[in-house]
């Protein structure tokens, strides 16, 4: 790290220093030391997915962490060499930022200030952060990081989320993964046609997104695929989400042929981050494009697969666009299970109820077959859509027996989706 050069001149101030000075700096540097050598031996028994990650290296002479530590306080002015008062040298290493890519050993994080087009830091993940990478840390996030040991950038920590969007883990139900984090809006893209236009699949989204705490948006792409009137009526199957007070937008993002309209999109988006979740096909990677035709993402049979025929696309990436827009691309994201969900959680989880439910003849009703239910005297009067109705109860019906959905057509987890 420093040239010999370098070095006798940090060792020169040093001696020069007042010895009380000289002190606090050893002080310091064996505490730094000694944390870091726990911090070793703690690594040397971990593991990630049976694969060792500790280090067991030997940690550098006292003198050397005396002498960085030296040099990163002068650096920051605040020893300049005449005995200056510090106690706040840890705090000051520390850079907070926006997680913006993560891979399975590695965030990208965008520091705080940083100019728009700065590339990000990429940092290490702690072993700890690593083994529960799928929760602990997701693109979207702010995070800490600071030099570790050997002087790489490492997240020590990730703040607070104000909303997420996660689902199950498909291999370990009772696990989360987080897909996106601090998400404003989570955009839930379908189609009307190639693959045509299924209400239903919307209706998990809604509940995760719900539950995760951003808004729902409904993106109906492909509109170039039918006539107007046949558009419209089309359009009607979604009445009951735009009745629930959910936006729905339609769109066209054809690449090929250049008939785009995103309008709408962009008007509903702006200033916000977002996911869009969605059918493989839909159209979620052409609509970002045409959001920013800049991003080049890659759109229709041209994914990438490894030999086995998996989907490689496993890292999350936050794209910027124009209008203070920023969408996570969540290529992973197709199927959304319930597990974490409660029933009561799942009564919140339809917005148009939860005013109606006040008027519920038992505070605490399912709306399922209690008495004097207002929810259900709204559907038969037609005041709410029956159809949410319908499906509150069979996702309620759903968590309660722990069975999944009967009909194929809910099912929209493809048969590789790992
Ligand atoms: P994703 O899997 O949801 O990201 O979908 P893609 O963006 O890869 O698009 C899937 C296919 O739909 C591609 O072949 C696109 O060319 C096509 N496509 C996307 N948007 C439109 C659209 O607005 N109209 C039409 N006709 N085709 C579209
Ligand atoms: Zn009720």
């Amino acid at each position: 790290m420093l040239n010999p050069k370098q070095r006798k001149e940090l060792e020169d101030a040093l001696n020069a220093l007042p010895k009380r000075e000289r002190d606090r700096l050893f002080d310091e540097a064996r505490k730094k030391r000694s944390d870091a050598q726990k911090r070793r031996r703690a690594k040397a028994r971990e593991t990630v997915d049976g694969e060792r990650v500790g280090g067991q290296s030997r940690p550098d002479p006292l003198i050397d962490w005396v002498l960085r530590l030296f040099a990163d306080e002068r650096k920051r002015g605040v020893n300049a060499g005449a005995g200056g008062d510090s106690g706040t040298s840890d705090a000051n290493a520390l850079v907070e930022g926006l997680v913006v890519g993560l891979t399975r050993r590695w965030a990208e994080v965008l520091p705080d200030g940083s100019e728009p087009d700065a590339a990000p830091v990429g940092c290490r993940l702690s072993a700890e952060m690593a083994a529960k990478q799928q929760s602990g840390i997701a693109v979207g996030d702010r995070a800490v990081f600071a030099p570790d040991d050997t002087g790489d950038p490492e997240v020590v920590r990730v703040l607070p989320r104000r909303s997420v969007l996660s689902r199950p883990d498909p291999r370990d139900p009772s696990a989360e993964r987080v897909v996106a984090a601090n998400i404003d809006a989570v955009v839930i893209v379908v189609s009307v046609r190639s693959p045509p236009l299924h209400p239903r699949l919307i209706d998990r989204y809604l509940v995760a997104i719900e539950h995760g705490g951003a808004d729902a948006v409904i993106a109906v792409n492909k509109a170039d695929l039918l006539s107007g009137a046949d558009l419209a009526s089309e359009l009607t199957k979604l009445d009951p989400y735009r009745d629930a007070g959910i936006p729905v937008v339609v769109c066209r993002a054809h690449p090929e042929t250049g008939q785009r309209d995103v309008d709408g999109l962009r008007t509903l988006l702006a200033g916000k981050t977002c996911a869009f979740v969605g059918h493989s096909g839909v159209g979620k990677s052409s609509l970002a494009n045409a959001l920013h035709p800049d991003l080049e993402l890659a759109t229709g049979a041209v994914r990438s697969q490894d030999l086995r025929g998996r989907h490689t696309t496993t890292a999350s990436t936050m794209h910027r666009i124009p209008g203070g827009i920023r969408v996570i691309d969540t290529p992973g994201v197709r199927y959304f299970g319930l597990a974490d969900i409660t029933p009561e959680e799942l009564r919140w989880s339809f917005p148009e109820f939860v005013e109606l439910s006040r008027e519920c003849h038992f505070t605490d009703c399912t709306h399922d077959h209690e008495p004097g239910c207002a929810v259900k005297q709204a559907a038969e009067e037609g005041r709410i859509a029956p159809v949410r109705l319908e499906t509150y109860r069979r996702l309620l019906e759903e968590l309660r027996t722990g069975k999944p959905p009967g009909e194929v057509s809910e099912r929209i987890r493809p048969p590789r989706d790992d």
